[in-house]
């Protein structure tokens, strides 16, 4: 009933929901608030924002909290902000607890037909009936008994309560494993961080989510393809709880090379402490990658564009960074790093124009200069044009006397001069200034930065590379063993003090060397340390 189009340029997709009416859609992401939100969850409640804007209907954010032995209040409200964060709406926000007792109620109306019983068959057996297609002993008791077990014993939390579930009487051996009298009721006596101790029985993922969809309202449910054999329960629930249907429709799940998208193994890294928490750049969570530079242009893009593909490859990072360096490219504003260790002074000691420059330690010539060549809106910043200026080692190394260079956004230098050590490395350059000759005849355009105390300041660049060093973990790899041994590169710098005033989260190009996100600055009063983070611009695959 799908039909999908992608229509890249867009960042959008034609595609048609089954029986949607304008006006009257409504869809619903389902987080359960166990963990931070990960792309992959970003694409499932972005993807039921399109929806319901797109059919001008509405979006439900509904906490699925039926594990009280997992979720946190901290959680909700991280999701909550995150969501906003990748401008993610919900016109309401619900809890799957809201309709605990709902949820009962239609235990109870399945017990009354027949269709549902109390089973205290311990897990391993359960286990191999099911996979066996063997019938359960308990199958048969009579609906009287299932109804005094599920609300005197179950519901009560009892010993013998404790020991049971409620499974959905389906069937023994349908082929379709799913379908094999799932558990729809189990009981837990950990108190629920919303309902506290009003509740000794939880309802299952499997059972909740039909019947609360259509409890409240919701017309069209999103749910990953990996579901797709459960989707007869899911119709077969709402048949027989006799509510309103739902329609489902199925999409991939995102995966990345090298990238865990589980909750539960980011909590591993998180608790282990080797990462930085929740938000490490190198995590695949909305804030790990908002740290790492990605716009929430590129990620909403990024999402439609897969959209209604229904095959869940591992897909390769670079696609996405290339597209987010398309949008930051023409906004973020051009500065100068050097690297600290190796800089190299460039004296300039003749040429045309020198004298304006003053002497080295006055400060140099100051001059606005546009942010962006090709954007003014980026603003002016001001760049120091002094005597002398530092050049990266590895430029001055491969420089010839005689050479004539560009010195970019200034002119060109004729080096005369190349001082080096008993290493070879070199230690200062002098040249003269030579600003009528043409930069387009020279092959080397350098960046540099003024050795006037005023023009730099100290700053570290951060670099990252995967968590995982295997490109595709499979279900029996253990994570400890795939951690990358070393995943952060700092480099210490000096670099254009224009960059200083920016807030944290400011993107900016050093060029020759890429884009950079803002990740601490410095205080107004001079203190802590300004430290940048490089964006991965999809061309170098890890
Ligand atoms: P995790 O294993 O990371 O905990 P989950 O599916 O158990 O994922 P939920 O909080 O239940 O986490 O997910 C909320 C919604 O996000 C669900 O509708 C789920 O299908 C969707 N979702 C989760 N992971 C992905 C993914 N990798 N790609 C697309 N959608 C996803
Ligand atoms: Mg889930
Ligand atoms: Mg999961």
């Amino acid at each position: 009933a799908v039909e999908a189009k992608g229509k890249k340029d867009q960042g959008s997709f034609e595609v048609g929901l089954e029986g949607a009416i304008k006006g009257q859609v409504v869809t619903r992401f389902p987080p359960e608030p166990s963990g931070y939100l990960h792309i992959g969850h970003a694409k499932a409640a972005l993807l039921n924002q399109y929806f319901a804007r797109h059919y001008e209907g509405r979006l439900i954010i509904r906490f699925d909290d039926t594990n009280p032995s997992k979720e946190k209040a901290e959680f909700e409200e991280s999701i909550i902000e995150d969501l906003r964060l990748i401008g993610v709406h919900g016109d309401q926000v619900t809890h799957t607890s809201d309709y605990f007792d709902k949820l009962y109620e239609d235990a109870i109306t399945l017990i009354r037909q027949g269709l549902a019983y109390v089973d205290d068959t311990d897990q391993a057996t359960m286990r191999t009936q099911r996979m066996d297609g063997i019938a359960s002993a308990r199958r048969d008791r009579s609906i009287e008994e299932n109804e005094r077990l599920f609300t005197q014993e179950m519901a009560k939390g009892t010993e013998e309560g404790i020991r049971s579930c409620l499974r959905a009487k389906m069937s023994v051996d349908d082929p379709n494993k799913a379908l094999r009298d799932p558990v729809i009721f189990r009981v837990n006596l950990t108190p629920h961080h919303r309902t506290g101790t009003t509740w000794k029985v939880y309802p299952t993922y499997d059972f909740a989510c039909p019947l609360v969809d259509a409890h409240e309202g919701v017309t069209h449910a999103l749910r990953t393809n990996e579901y797709r054999d459960r989707n007869p329960q899911y119709k077969w629930f709402l048949k027989h709880c006799k509510v309103r249907t739902v329609h489902i429709w199925d999409f991939s799940r995102i995966n990345f090379v090298y990238t865990l998208l589980s909750k539960r193994k980011l909590t591993w890294f998180v608790e282990k402490g080797l990462g930085g928490g929740w938000d490490d750049p190198r995590f695949p969570t909305v804030r790990g990658i908002r740290r790492r530079g990605m716009s929430i242009e590129a990620l909403n893009q990024y999402i439609l564009m897969q959209g209604a593909s229904q095959n869940s490859l591992h897909l390769e990072w670079d696609k996405l960074w290339a597209l987010n360096k398309r949008i930051l490219d023409p906004v973020a504003p051009r500065h100068v790093a050097i690297t600290e260790e190796g800089q190299v002074p460039l004296r300039l000691t003749s040429g045309a124009g020198l004298e304006e420059l003053g002497s080295i330690g006055s400060g140099g010539l100051v001059r606005e200069m546009a942010k962006h060549k090709k954007n003014p809106e980026v603003g002016m910043k001001r760049t120091h044009f002094s005597p002398r200026v530092f050049l990266d080692q590895a430029d001055a190394q491969i420089s010839q006397e005689g050479e004539e260079v560009t010195l970019m956004d200034w002119g060109n230098v004729i080096i005369q001069k190349i001082l080096r050590d008993v290493e070879g490395k070199v230690t200062g350059l002098e040249g003269q200034l030579h600003l009528e000759g043409d930069f387009k005849k020279t092959k080397r355009k350098l960046t540099w930065l003024s050795s006037e105390e005023e023009a730099g300041i100290s700053a570290t660049l951060l670099d990252y590379d995967y968590l995982i060093s295997k490109k595709k973990l499979e279900e029996d790899d253990q994570v400890e063993d795939h951690v990358t041994a070393v995943s952060e590169f700092r480099t210490p710098v000096v670099v254009d003090a224009n960059v200083q005033d920016y807030p944290v989260g400011q993107v900016v190009q050093l060029e020759r060397r890429g884009y950079y996100i803002v990740d601490k600055s410095p205080k107004k009063d001079g203190s802590g340390s300004l430290e940048l983070i490089l964006i991965p611009d999809g061309k170098a695959s890890g």
